[in-house]
């Protein structure tokens, strides 16, 4: 059975009845979230019970708006590990440190979560069509989830969108467009083109079943971490909605009574190029303003105006966080560290991540005893970072190469 009582909206309350293609607040055009009967959750599942389930997002199918008979379109996304980072936390001066590692996911990012669940809605709803406005991962998702579902895909991207995510929407034949500007552009031509097709619109948030996909990296986190909570958790932030799906999630599992300590410090990283979350936070302003000529090569955190602007200010006052902007600089020497003393080769926007973690360190706004979990959003494969050394090429007599390799090595 499904636990879903109705989808509200976030800022007026509004209750909407589930079970039909919804976009935004009816009344007040602002973001919906999906609402269950907690404590009828409590009582259907233990945690007992969900340790003997396999892995992946379907697990927590109680804190899901699947329908009884309702099979979802997976391609086994979910389940990402959770790996303590002792060497790089020696490095940062602290005790413990983890990376929630969402590489790991199909189509190599957490988008897979987010849409694997909307596009499982929009099927069952019935959709013609899907068009989503993209920076890159969740177009690449977005079009293999569709081509998983039987459904058609469109995805709009601003130019100069990393190759390799044009090339996997592509490869699973969707039609991609490419817009001049950033997704800011192409998500108000979607909102244009979309409904003229009679298509649905997939936008970040403008409807209410993406934001259930993306919580279940909290509701794995919670688990992961045998239901404590970490005491910082650093998210790179774009459209926000990771950072508003966990919160989200540890909103629900605190009210089930599974989890009794505080929620994490959520802290928003963005590239200086695009900060409009860090500059409300410093404004304290209720809500973001639009970021003018956004620029940033992490794709996915170049998004000018987030529609959840308001929901994530929250999330970060509430939690008692805040929000920090990183240099591109940065981002590629965190993406470079992450790789060398781990072996995880993440993508820029989660290498963000760390780059906001070493600013906060350096602060001391993160004590070397404080427990933090990165959220490695994205692997890198996608978007490999400029300028590395290129490969020595060995030639001449196996004596030569041996001393090339010597020279290389050290030895
Ligand atoms: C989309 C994306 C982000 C931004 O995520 P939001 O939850 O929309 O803020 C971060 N990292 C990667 C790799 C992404 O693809």
């Amino acid at each position: 059975m499904s636990f879903v009582t109705h989808v509200e909206c976030t800022v007026c309350g509004k209750a909407h009845e589930a079970d039909r293609l919804l976009t935004v607040c009816e009344a007040c055009g602002q973001m919906l979230a999906v609402r269950y009967d907690l404590p009828a959750v409590a009582r259907a599942v233990t945690k007992d019970a969900l340790r003997a389930r396999p892995s992946g997002m379907y697990r927590f199918r109680e804190l899901l708006p699947l329908g009884p008979d309702e099979s979802p379109v997976t391609l086994g996304e979910g389940g990402a590990p959770l790996l303590e980072l002792p060497r790089l936390a020696a490095h940062l001066g602290m005790r413990r440190l983890w990376g929630k590692d969402e590489g790991q996911n199909p189509t190599g990012s957490f988008k897979a979560r987010g849409l694997g669940m909307a596009i499982t809605k929009a099927r069952t709803l019935g959709v013609k069509g899907l068009m989503i406005p993209s920076a890159g991962n969740a177009g690449g998702a977005a079009a293999a989830y569709g081509a998983r579902a039987g459904v058609p895909v469109a995805v709009v991207v601003p130019r100069g969108t990393p190759e390799a995510a044009i090339a996997e929407a592509v490869l699973a034949g969707a039609h991609v467009f490419t817009v001049e500007g950033s997704i800011a552009t192409a998500g108000r031509l979607t909102a244009q083109v979309a409904p003229r097709l009679g298509w649905f619109d997939l936008a970040t948030l403008k409807e209410p079943y993406r934001l259930e996909g993306k919580k279940t990296m909290g509701l794995e986190l919670a688990e992961q971490l045998d239901w404590e909570t970490p005491d910082v958790l650093m998210y790179p932030t774009g459209g926000g909605t990771g950072l508003v799906g966990i919160w989200k999630a540890y909103a629900e599992l605190a009210a089930m009574g599974w989890i009794q300590s505080p929620q994490p410090r959520f802290v928003a990283v963005q590239a200086e190029g695009c900060a409009p979350v860090v500059r409300a936070w410093e404004a304290k302003a209720e809500t973001t303003a639009m970021w003018e000529n956004p620029v940033t090569h992490a794709a996915g955190l170049r998004v000018p105006g987030p529609f959840a602007g308001r929901q994530m200010l929250r999330a970060l006052r509430e939690t008692g966080g805040g929000a920090q902007a990183v240099s591109e600089g940065e981002i590629v020497d965190a993406q470079k560290l992450l790789a060398r003393v781990e072996g995880i080769w993440t993508a820029p926007e989660a290498a963000a991540a760390l780059a906001g973690l070493i600013r906060l360190r350096t602060r001391g706004d993160v004590a070397p005893g404080d427990r933090v979990v990165m959220v490695l959003t994205g692997c890198g494969l996608k978007n490999p970072p400029p300028s590395l050394p290129p490969a020595v090429h060995l030639e001449g007599s196996p004596d030569e190469m041996l001393a090339a390799v010597r020279r290389a090595v050290g030895a």
